[in-house]
């Protein structure tokens, strides 16, 4: 496959990038649309569609979701003025009666997770005509949104007789499904309320996907499995499931230093070199959105060729071995990850998931965007992108 080389240019002056792959965001969303089966895809693009662009998501699946998840009404009104006609869903809903005429006019559906936005809706004062999709969120043990079980019969009939409800649905989210315990107490206390509606039914994020078939129902909620990483990774790694990286994080080499046995690196001098070593200071610290409690021996790849980080995680550089690695030097692509490096493998050694890696990528961080984007999402783009 050809592709621009990435390597020659990174688009700001200090040389660091993420570069996002449109190739393989619709390679993901077709093997995870494959491993859903006949469900439809709410393509989820919270948080700045996980760290990659909001905008720039919605471009690479403009054609091909079924419809779009996230929580911000200004993201789903910059979507709408986009292009992008397919249903938006908000997944907290709305915080007052005062966003439901935005809502209308945008024409995007709702989560409807607490009583109070059922009296909100009621009090809403909106044009003759409009009308709301709606899901009405269902708390089966999470404990986070929704109404009880017990709740559900009244909540429907109120949104069925709300003169402005569009199409009703019903929902609810998983604790566990990337764990031990699973979905089978969540699902049984669904599974009854589900049974007696006949609207559309969502239940599954993108471990439910992937390891519970029978929650796909009508609409299925992927999130990281679009993105490339595993969301369950003990059970499973990207590549197990055939996903390809999106995101790769890479900055060069600024700087080499010679070390003598015994030499400490970086603030604390929390590592000490067992024998003479050549180190390369990179342009990314933890303020780009590596994370600082990485410690050394985090894999990182220095020209394609696998190697370390050493020393602690500062604000604007790290330092990487480059002692095995002779041709490295000066200006050398360190990648932090995507391709040599899985993101899921960082998030391991430093303590967290590869959810969190993402979505905190910093705003400083520039995006390169390669492969074909979707052209028929025509919001104007920046000179440069960055990344938010
Ligand atoms: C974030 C979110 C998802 C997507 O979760 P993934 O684990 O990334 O698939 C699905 N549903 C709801 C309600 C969410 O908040």
């Amino acid at each position: 496959m050809s592709r621009p080389s990435f390597t020659d240019s990174f688009p700001l002056f200090r040389p660091i990038h993420a570069r996002i792959d449109f190739d393989a965001l619709r390679h993901n969303y077709l093997r995870t649309r494959e491993l859903a089966g006949g469900a439809r895809m709410w393509a989820v693009i919270k948080a700045n569609a996980y760290g990659h662009g909001i905008m720039r998501i919605a471009r690479g699946l403009s054609t091909l979701a079924d419809g779009f998840a996230l929580l911000d009404l200004e993201d789903a009104v910059r979507l709408r003025e986009a292009g992008i006609s397919q249903p938006i869903l908000l997944l907290e809903g709305f915080f007052s009666a005062r966003d439901l005429p935005e809502i209308a006019a945008r024409k995007l559906s709702t989560v409807v997770h607490t009583a109070e936005q059922l009296d909100w809706l009621e009090s809403a004062q909106l044009p003759a005509g409009a009308r709301i999709p709606l899901f009405l969120k269902v708390n089966t043990g999470m404990n986070r949104l929704g109404i009880s079980p017990a709740q559900v019969p009244a909540a429907l009939a109120r949104l069925r007789a709300w003169p402005h409800a569009g199409p009703i649905g019903l929902m609810t989210h998983f604790a566990d499904a990337d764990g031990e315990r699973g979905v089978d107490a969540q699902l049984a206390r669904f599974a009854p309320l589900a049974a007696q509606f006949d609207g559309p039914v969502s239940m599954a994020n993108s471990a439910a996907l992937l390891r519970f078939p029978q929650t796909h129902a009508d609409w299925v909620r992927p999130g990281i499995l679009l993105y490339g990483a595993s969301p369950a990774t003990a059970y499973m790694t990207a590549a197990d499931i055939g996903l390809k990286p999106v995101m790769r994080f890479e900055a060069r080499v600024i700087a080499v230093q010679q070390l003598q046995p015994g030499d400490r690196v970086g603030y604390g001098g929390l590592f000490a070199a067992e024998r003479s070593m050549r180190i390369g200071t990179v342009a990314c610290g933890y303020a780009d959105g590596y994370p600082r409690h990485a410690p050394s021996g985090t894999p990182v790849a220095v020209d394609g060729v696998r190697s370390r980080l050493v020393g602690r995680v500062s604000m604007d550089m790290i330092a990487v071995d480059l002692t095995d690695i002779p041709q490295a030097g000066l200006g050398s692509v360190v990648e932090l990850w995507g391709e040599h490096v899985s993101l899921d493998e960082v998030a391991q050694r430093a303590g967290t998931v590869n959810y969190e890696l993402v979505c905190a990528l910093a705003l400083r961080v520039p995006a390169v965007e390669v492969g074909v984007a979707d052209l028929s999402v025509t919001e104007p783009q920046p000179a440069v992108a960055l990344a938010r």
